[in-house]
């Protein structure tokens, strides 16, 4: 069965640091549409463009245009034995459309980090990412100044929309448009959800386990 894997949950919670992981270990990829945003905006495409003013606010970036984004990328050959979605789906209409893209292929395995407001915004005003190649430094590392990237030596910086302005922004967009996904995939027997204040290994380790879980409830080839 292929790995199709989703990752709901907000800003924060450590969605980019396991799916990049799970990834790596299992050699599927990893499809970061906050990523193809900040790739398109630093080339300065027509999409980089019309995303920068949207992110810097952190709202959204229409359904339109991200479901064509996904809807491209999954057609592609190298998902066939899975794939990871970290950002995507961000509202229910992204949501349905993803069912409809999904329609015919193995089931979507659903996983929800869970950790709490006051935490998420500890972690995103402490984060720094790699200008370079988008890694994010361990919170403990990251408030030395100086630092580099330990994957590629690149500059730490902070991220455009971790200013504590634009971090309760995307908290007030994540309650109203996101977190209703949790109920949208709440019933299904391939959701499950994590206990995301945990230590990064422990978040991994319980991922692992929730996937194991449903991989044997999910039936093969057919819509969940
Ligand atoms: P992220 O790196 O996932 O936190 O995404 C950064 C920003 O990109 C978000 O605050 C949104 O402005 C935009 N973005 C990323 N994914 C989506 C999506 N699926 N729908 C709409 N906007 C998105």
């Amino acid at each position: 069965m292929a790995l199709n894997l989703i990752m709901l949950g907000p800003p924060g919670a450590g969605k980019g640091t396991q799916a990049e992981r799970f990834a790596t270990a299992k050699g599927i990829p990893r499809i970061s549409t906050g990523d193809i945003l900040r790739e398109a905006v630093q080339a300065g495409t027509e999409l980089g463009k019309r995303a920068k003013a949207i992110m810097e606010r952190g709202e959204l970036v229409s359904d339109e245009i991200m479901i064509g984004i996904v809807r491209e990328r999954l057609a592609r050959d190298d998902v066939r034995a899975g794939f990871i979605l970290d950002g995507f789906p961000r509202t229910v209409p992204q949501a349905k459309a993803l069912d409809g893209i999904m329609a015919g292929r193995d089931p979507l395995i659903v996983l929800n980090i869970d950790v709490a407001d006051e935490e998420l915004v500890r972690r995103l005003t402490t984060r720094m990412i790699c200008k370079e190649c988008g890694t994010n430094a361990a919170v403990e590392d990251a408030a030395v100044p100086g630092s580099r990237c330990k994957k590629c030596g690149g500059a730490m910086v902070q991220r455009a929309d971790d200013s504590v302005a634009v971090i309760i922004a995307r908290l007030k967009t994540y309650q109203r448009d996101t977190k209703p996904l949790v109920n949208f995939y709440g019933a299904r027997p391939t959701y499950r959800s994590v206990n995301g204040a945990q230590p990064p290994d422990q978040v991994a380790a319980d991922l692992i386990a929730a996937i194991a879980a449903v991989s044997k409830t999910a039936p093969s080839g057919a819509h969940a």
